[in-house]
């Protein structure tokens, strides 16, 4: 067992890691620093179908 949590493409089902992009969602702005810059949602587009999903 391992805690080891995987990102897995759920159009592919895709879950090697270096098939899967993580990327700035700059739609979803989660918080703004304390400098006052974006921090953006994160999430995934895989290599293989090119579909985009949440990281969990
Ligand atoms: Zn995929």
């Amino acid at each position: 067992m391992s805690d080891y949590k995987r990102t897995k493409c759920p159009k592919c089902g895709n879950e090697n890691p270096r098939k899967i992009h993580e990327e700035p969602d700059k739609n979803t702005v989660l918080y703004y620093s304390m400098q006052g810059t974006p921090v953006y949602k994160m999430s995934c587009k895989c290599g293989l179908c090119g579909h985009k999903f949440d990281k969990n």
